[in-house]
């Protein structure tokens, strides 16, 4: 079964697109966490990336999307296990 995300292209307006083309990309810093999301348009082939809220993020995971770490933590696949890190 594939899930498929509702996202908005800045083109064309809202699109679907299957999960295993989307990922969640983590950037952290000392006081809060955010969460991106990655796709490219199914329609166009635009890049988007969309800043998630906690919500939004929950359902990604839930629906199986990958993550990715940020540019400086990506050779620590682990990430989403130091969430917490105080
Ligand atoms: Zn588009």
């Amino acid at each position: 079964m594939t899930a498929w995300i509702r996202a908005d292209c800045p083109t064309c307006g809202p699109v679907e697109t299957p999960v295993a083309q989307v990922r969640l990309r983590l950037t952290m810093t000392d006081t809060a966490s955010r969460t991106a999301v990655d796709f490219s348009c199914p329609a166009c082939g635009t890049p988007v990336t969309k800043v998630l809220g906690a919500r939004a993020t929950r359902l990604l995971l839930n629906a199986g999307v990958a993550i990715v770490g940020s540019p400086s933590e990506s050779t620590q696949p682990s990430g989403i296990r130091r969430i917490r890190r105080h």
